[in-house]
């Protein structure tokens, strides 16, 4: 179904004034129609029957752990991230540790991930950043995390809401933006858009929990390749694929079973016993 694309005038729709969780919108977002927003909360309240235990994935216990990890993650698994990063944790406590270190130094705890030279680069360079000019501590803010090295709105989001609560957007990933699309929820393939969709048909507090959901269901079902298309309640619900999957099983002809007898014949004789 086609999204209206008309903009919203109002740039922080339904948050109350002055609330930090919900901080002002700074672009416009697409107005859906009120049956494809029922529709979408529908879906998410199946998502959560579905997957109570969806948060994220990465290992962390401070904010700049999460933000490193995040990093970290661009173009790599989670698992892998999760395998380095308590090495480099150990050995580099702090903000003010990694921001001390080269990138020479963080490389080894790394290597394992792909990208490791850029992304020792971007540790290094994000936390000097922190230490600089946020005292150490992460910044609650959307452009202040937009400045530091290797982060992007993706980053972005996944700190602002897994740690501490602000629901400034929603993470796309390639999960994210793949389910999107299969679950015609946006039919664009830029993240950026998918995002602006993704906001404006879900209600805001459950922004973050949202990406969690969509990735689970990414990572259980709907996977890249050798998705269960057909098989899922969910996917059978909410995703046209699974219709036409299951269209196409009934309409396929049956394979043969035995020969058919020809109506006309008559139905052979019952044997005797022995
Ligand atoms: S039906 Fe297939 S394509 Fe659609 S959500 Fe399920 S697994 Fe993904």
């Amino acid at each position: 179904m086609p999204m209206a694309t008309r903009a919203t005038a109002a740039p922080n729709p339904g948050a109350p004034p002055h609330d930090p969780s919900h901080p002002p919108i700074p672009f416009a977002l697409p107005r859906p129609s009120p049956a494809r927003k029922e529709r979408a909360r529908a879906l998410l309240a199946a998502l959560d029957a579905r997957y109570p235990e969806a948060e994220c994935r990465l290992h962390w216990t401070k904010p700049h752990e999460l933000l490193v990890a995040t990093i970290l993650s661009a173009q790599a698994t989670d698992e892998s991230v999760n395998a380095a990063t308590p090495g480099l944790f150990a050995r580099f406590p702090s903000p003010a540790d990694l921001a001390r270190a080269t990138p020479d130094d963080i490389a080894p705890f790394i290597r394992t991930i792909g990208l490791w030279r850029m992304k020792a680069r971007a540790v290094h360079e994000s936390m000097a950043a922190l230490v600089e000019r946020h005292g150490g501590e992460v910044p609650r803010d959307m452009d202040a995390l937009l400045a530091l090295r290797g982060v992007a709105r993706k980053t972005a989001n996944v700190v602002l809401g897994n740690c501490f609560g602000i629901q400034a957007g929603v993470v796309v990933d390639t999960h994210v933006g793949r389910l999107a699309k299969r679950l015609g929820l946006s039919r664009h393939d830029d993240p950026g858009k998918v995002e602006r969709d993704l906001m404006a048909l879900f209600p805001r507090d459950r922004w973050c929990d949202l990406s969690h959901l969509l990735i689970f269901h990414g990572r259980a079902v709907c996977r890249a390749r050798g998705n269960a298309c057909g098989a899922d309640a969910i996917c059978r619900e909410w995703c046209s694929e699974a219709a036409r999957m299951a269209r196409e099983e009934a309409a396929a002809p049956r394979p043969a079973t035995g020969r058919r007898r020809d109506p006309r014949t008559p139905a052979p004789r019952p044997r005797r016993p022995a």
